[in-house]
C-alpha cells in the first residue's frame, strides 16, 4: 500500500468514525432531553468530541496523524488504540506517563 492509498484509507476511516460519533451523540442528546437541564454536560461532551475530531483531521492534513503528539516522542500510535479511539493523539507509553 502506498502513502496516497494509506492517507485515503485513514481519512475514510476517521470520517466514518466521526459519523458514528455524531450518531451516538445525537442519541445521547435525545436520551437526556427529558432530564433536568442536561444542556451544559451534553454540550460539553459534544464540544470536546468535536474539538478532538477537528484536531485529528488537522493532523491528517499535516501528515502527523497516527503518531504520538507528545513532544520528544513521535512514535507511531498502536493500531488497536487508533481503532478504539480514532481521535487519540498519544502512544500507550506517553498515555501512561502523562495520565
Ligand atoms: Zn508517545
Amino acid at each position: 500500500m502506498n502513502t496516497k492509498e494509506e492517507n485515503f484509507l485513514t481519512k475514510k476511516f476517521i470520517l466514518e468514525q466521526k459519523d458514528k460519533l455524531q450518531k451516538k451523540l445525537f442519541f445521547l442528546i435525545s436520551e437526556n432531553a427529558s432530564l433536568h437541564d442536561p444542556t451544559l454536560t451534553i454540550k460539553d461532551i459534544k464540544d470536546k468530541r468535536i474539538a478532538e475530531i477537528k484536531k485529528a483531521l488537522e493532523r491528517i492534513k499535516k501528515g502527523s496523524y497516527g503518531y504520538c503528539q507528545y513532544q520528544g516522542c513521535g512514535m507511531p500510535i498502536e493500531r488497536k488504540r487508533l481503532e478504539a479511539k480514532p481521535q487519540i493523539y498519544s502512544c500507550l507509553n506517553c498515555a501512561r506517563k502523562h495520565g
